[in-house]
């Protein structure tokens, strides 16, 4: 599974807080995910951040 962060993103925070372990923030403001598949451990609280996301910026890849 991995994600990525469309241009659609607000820069509200909430994934990087949700899920630090696969989103942050990057100097722009906005959130970008790690490249590459995510970890086992990680995935329910990726899946949050992903559902969460006010703005509908996660999508899976
Ligand atoms: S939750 Fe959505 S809008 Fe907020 S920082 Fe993450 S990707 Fe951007």
């Amino acid at each position: 599974m991995k994600y990525f962060v469309n241009e659609s993103c607000i820069g509200c925070g909430l994934c990087a807080s949700t899920c630090p372990e696969v989103f942050s923030m990057n100097d722009a403001g906005t959130a970008v995910a790690i490249e590459g598949d995510v970890d086992d451990a990680s995935l329910e609280s990726a899946a949050e951040a992903c559902n969460g996301c006010p703005v509908a910026a996660i999508e899976q890849a």
